[in-house]
């Protein structure tokens, strides 16, 4: 599943692969995503230009002269871009395209379909978007606010960090390794942190997600990079899928909101 890291990636990387930004024409050629794909969206972005192009979570963003193109890529969702001399061929997993004013055209393939596109003119408000909590990379996310949120809580101090209304993006892969950096148990409850862990934990998660933007997220096998290569740079794990620890014990590895949660005994209290 493509996570923070990879959809900061590949916003950088359509950034600089659209040189016009000047919409032509938006096609559906299969509607079934996670949400249907709304037919007006073709003649609300028609001759729209993007005058920018952020992500929030992981949704893509596209910012139009008049409201805002929201993308998901789900699990399997790929965007890829193809030159219109090129091979028109629609592939059996293609479901929209953009076609821009210079004839580069910006297609989205999703196998699983658990993708989404909406238009809208109040992105603030969205569904999508409106119960999000803070980007971890912003300054707004620190020990202080996880304090704020941990307090009187009883639930795992990892589903928390990986609820989306508290902070976006962090994912299953970093939720582990940043507990492992903070020295934190997944499981603790999160009552029982205390500020300094909140300050560790909150810095942790800062530097697993910036380190994996930096060499473009980590390996996933169903994730394709624009040119189509497969996948990206696997970083080095310290926990995650980890059989040894670096102190050396054995890493152990529990069911958490129904995710592996692997974690090191003697480093982690
Ligand atoms: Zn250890």
């Amino acid at each position: 599943m493509p996570e923070l890291p990879e959809v900061e990636t590949v916003v950088n990387a359509i950034k600089k692969s659209l040189k016009s930004m000047t919409i032509n024409r938006f096609i559906i050629m299969n509607n079934k995503l996670r949400w249907k794909i709304d037919s007006d969206i073709s003649n609300s972005v028609k001759d729209q230009e993007i005058n920018f192009i952020y992500r929030r979570g992981k949704h893509i963003i596209f910012r139009l002269d008049d409201g805002y193109l929201l993308i998901h890529l789900g699990m399997t969702g790929i965007i890829k871009f193809i030159d219109s001399l090129g091979s028109k061929d629609i592939g059996k997993h293609d479901h929209y395209e953009i076609q821009f004013k210079d004839n580069k055209i910006l297609r989205y393939n999703d196998i699983r379909k658990f993708g989404s596109i909406h238009w809208t003119q109040d992105i603030d408000n969205h569904f999508l978007i409106k119960n999000l909590g803070p980007e971890p990379l912003s300054e707004e996310f620190n020990g202080v606010f996880l304090k704020n949120k941990c307090r009187k809580r009883n639930v795992a101090i990892k589903n928390l960090i990986m609820n989306q209304n508290i902070v976006v993006g962090v994912g299953n892969i970093y939720a582990c390794e940043s507990l492992h950096l903070s020295s934190i148990r997944p499981e603790k409850k999160c009552k029982y942190i205390t500020l300094k862990q909140c300050n560790d934990l909150a810095q942790a998660i800062k530097y697993v997600l910036k380190k994996s933007i930096k060499s473009g997220g980590t390996t996933l096998k169903d994730f394709k990079t624009l040119d189509g290569t497969p996948g990206y740079f696997k970083q080095k794990l310290m926990i995650y899928d980890c059989k040894i620890c670096k102190c050396g014990a054995k890493v152990k590895n529990i069911k958490l909101g129904g995710r592996s949660s692997f974690y090191c005994n003697i480093c982690q209290k």
